[in-house]
């Protein structure tokens, strides 16, 4: 099974991380290991697929959380697994419980603070980049447990890169222009991961404390892109969580 880590959560032995491809799944065509069960796929392979992506991380579906993500900003504080419905981020400092955000193109921000052992998973597509959704579950993850952004460390995962993701001038507009390329056909590149390591940085994370993964997800074969595949394109997990 092909699992997305991070670099910069491997010093924390007690942390889990794992993001899943569209690799080594059940699902007919370009669904293959797609874990979404709104995207038209089969319920049943939807349901192998997860089995199989949970237990390659070494975990159970049942200590899972997950969002209903619908490009939101609402941040979530959970302490037991289940359907958090409305919300596109999840934030925890229960120990043995998992968060899950489903992506294809949307930006994954995963936050871990090692000295209140708390952690949050949040779904930053340009909807939700733009509402500050990173800026708000780091402000009520402090509110909630304590959480000083200098102690978070944070991973942005494999998503839309600003080599291929082509937006319009009302999408362009509401992003700093550090993240906008203007293109001679009027069209604009937006690195969304910038966008959100601004935020990070605002919220006052160390910059040593930030891992952004190079991958887009749209041009590179191995990931689900909603962009390149459209209505056929599957979902992704990425996953965070404390064994200890
Ligand atoms: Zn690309």
């Amino acid at each position: 099974m092909e699992i997305i880590r991070s670099k910069i959560f491997t010093q924390f032995p007690g942390l889990l991380f794992g993001m899943s491809t569209n690799r080594n799944g059940v699902s007919a065509g370009k669904f293959n290991l797609n874990v979404s069960f709104s995207v038209g796929d089969n319920p049943e392979n939807v349901t192998e697929n997860r089995r199989r992506f949970f237990s390659a991380l070494g975990i159970d579906e049942n200590i899972v959380a997950f969002t209903q993500q619908e490009h939101t900003s609402v941040v979530c504080a959970c302490s037991t697994p289940g359907n958090y419905p409305v919300s596109d981020a999840l934030i925890t400092r229960s120990q043995h419980l998992f968060l899950a955000i489903s992506v294809a193109d949307c930006t994954p921000v995963m936050l871990y603070d090692p000295k209140t052992k708390t952690a949050a998973a949040i779904h930053a597509g340009w909807r939700g980049t733009t509402s500050k959704i990173v800026k708000k579950a780091i402000a009520k993850m402090y509110v909630h447990y304590g959480t000083k952004p200098a102690n978070i460390v944070a991973f942005i995962g494999p998503s839309a890169g600003k080599c291929c993701y082509e937006v319009g001038n009302e999408v362009a507009k509401q992003f700093p222009d550090i993240c906008v390329e203007r293109k001679p056909d009027r069209k604009y590149l937006l690195d969304v991961k910038q966008a959100n390591v601004i935020q990070l940085l605002e919220s006052g994370l160390q910059e040593d404390h930030i891992e952004v993964h190079s991958d887009c997800t749209i041009h590179n074969q191995v990931y689900h892109s909603h962009r390149r595949d459209g209505k056929e394109s599957g979902r992704m997990f990425a996953v965070i969580g404390m064994n200890n």
